[in-house]
């Protein structure tokens, strides 16, 4: 059995711990490690530490804070097996996954090596006589990342690279679910160059993600976990007078036109349905055929592919997806199934009591579709996290539109056609944060920015990209003149002040 620690300037004082968590291998369902819950008291050693570190860091030149990124980024080339195969022990997903995972969050690293063009401020020379105004942006100081267990490298890179880019200093509370990249990551950012105390990781559950939420010495929280959660993080921090943003849960849609490329949306459906046992927040739970023609056509060309899938352990390479993560989620997610069936959806693939020959304890789910979902089912509205597709049949572009546009959570949604106009009135028309076009999982690349709407997200700044850049920071804005009472050689003809040292008027541009 595995013990994992935090990882804080001084060490963690060792295993002692008052509460630990267990961390599951998915594949067999037995416990492969111990991570340590911490508390206030453990926060309160990574926060001095922090505020030590800090100020240095913050007065390195943007170019050397930029040299570690390069660095960071070539270590994690080095380590990509590694990492993703410790990835895919802890989370279950495959390793082609987890590839995918630690890379979506290495673009993240691949945009901050960038940052010295990116935080460059504005500059107006002569905004008023002999007046000249500059902005800059200025890390905030210390900031926290509280993250999910669905993304274990990508999601905290995209908080941590910008974070510590731009300046300041970031504590890490990791899912206790899956903890070990985070850590492991972290390890490569010291060596990669990074003073100490500017990148630390805590371990804990809500008594810690408090502790962060109640520190007066943390100034802003980067959440990303489930909506009731977000929600109350969002809440609690502002409360606390920090910058907050809190991504939350999803139920994204893709609509099939009726004149959609058929095999081509299978593909991509059975892809982002079923992909990573459908653990992701950009995954398409539901499917809008308009039409009751297009949603027969595509039920029929699902079913095949459906079949196909092969359902393995996270470590087999031809497996399409692995098993989820924990005993409860598995039960979870097949309760919902349950609750399908009970309100009346009709269950077409029932993946429940899926068992893997050798891994008969391990925690997978199969495939499972639904048909005639209907909108006033809780098995709708509510996010399931898992292997389970559900069509939704639409009779008309109007309703199409209108699903996912009413639905609680905004977070991602795409549409399947060859109509660009149809393409284009759904893209500015839908509203969701993010939208694919014949493309089913739409997470913006990384000098754009993340972020859904409505019960997908609190606060009001996206993840990564310049809205990354934007809420790590703070603006200060600088409006200065030199008097030396000379006589400025360029002469007043408009007959406008021509002293510097002429009293100061708010500059109007009348
Ligand atoms: P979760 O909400 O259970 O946990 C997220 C984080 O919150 C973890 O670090 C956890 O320790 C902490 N936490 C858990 N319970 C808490 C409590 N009562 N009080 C305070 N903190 C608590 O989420 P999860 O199961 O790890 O991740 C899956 C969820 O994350 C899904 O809902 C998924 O849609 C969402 N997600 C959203 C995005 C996005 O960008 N919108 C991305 C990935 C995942």
């Amino acid at each position: 059995m595995r013990d994992i620690d935090h990882l804080i300037v001084g060490g963690s004082g060792g295993g002692g711990a008052a509460r630990h968590g267990d961390v599951f291998d998915p594949n067999s369902g037995q416990v492969q490690a111990r991570v340590p819950l911490g508390d206030r008291a453990l926060l309160d050693r990574a926060v001095a530490a922090a505020q030590a570190a800090q100020p240095g860091w913050a007065a390195t030149n943007p170019q050397r804070r930029a040299r570690v990124m390069f660095r960071f980024k070539e270590l994690v080339e080095q380590n990509m097996d590694a990492l993703a195969r410790l990835l895919s022990s802890e989370h279950g997903k495959v390793v082609a996954d987890a590839k995918g995972d630690i890379q979506r969050g290495l673009e993240v690293i691949e945009f901050c090596c960038g940052i010295p063009h990116v935080t460059k401020g504005e500059y107006t020379h002569g905004a008023g006589p002999g007046i000249d105004v500059y902005s800059m942006r200025v890390p905030l100081g210390i900031g926290a990342g509280i993250t999910p267990f669905n993304f274990p490298a990508m999601i905290p890179l995209w908080m941590s690279g910008v974070a510590i880019a731009t300046g300041n200093a970031f504590i890490m509370k990791p899912s206790e679910r899956d903890p070990s990249v985070p850590v492991r990551l972290a390890e490569l950012f010291l060596e990669a160059g990074l003073p100490e105390g500017i990148l630390q990781v805590v371990h804990g559950d809500k008594e810690m993600v408090d502790a962060i939420l109640d520190h007066p010495a943390i100034s802003a929280v980067s959440f990303v976990g489930s909506s009731d959660i977000a929600h109350y993080v969002y809440r609690r921090g502002v409360e606390a007078g920090k910058r907050v943003q809190a991504m939350g849960g999803a139920k994204n849609h893709g609509i099939v036109m009726p004149d959609a490329d058929m095999d081509q949306v299978v593909k991509d459906l059975t892809g982002a349905a079923f992909g990573s046992a459908g653990e992701r927040c950009m995954a398409l739970p539901v499917v809008v055929p308009v039409g009751d023609r297009t949603a027969d056509a595509l039920r029929e060309a699902l079913l095949p592919a459906i079949e196909a899938l092969r359902v393995g352990v996270s470590t087999d390479d031809e497996a399409h997806y692995g098993p989820v993560v924990t005993a409860q989620h598995k039960k979870r997610v097949e309760d919902w199934i349950q609750t399908g069936v009970d309100e009346g959806a009709e269950l077409v693939v029932d993946g429940r009591g899926f068992t893997l020959q050798g891994h008969e304890n391990g925690f997978f789910v199969g495939p499972t579709l639904f048909d005639r979902v209907t909108t006033d089912m809780s098995a709708y509205k509510e996010e399931i996290f898992g292997p389970v597709l559900q069509i939704v049949r639409a009779p008309d572009f109007e309703t199409a539109v209108r699903l996912p546009s009413e639905h609680q959570y905004g977070n991602g949604v795409g549409i399947f056609t060859r109509n660009g106009h149809a393409a284009r009135e759904f893209a500015a028309r839908v509203n969701v944060g993010m939208v694919g076009i014949n493309v089913p999982i739409p997470v913006p690349v990384a000098y754009h920015s993340f972020g859904g709407w409505k019960r997908s997200a609190f606060g009001d700044i996206n993840q990564h990209g310049m809205e990354g850049v934007r809420f790590w920071t703070k603006t200060k804005t600088v409006t200065q003149r030199w008097p030396d009472g000379s006589v400025l050689p360029t002469g007043s003809e408009d007959g406008g002040p021509s002293r510097i040292n002429d009293a100061f008027v708010i500059p109007t541009m009348g």
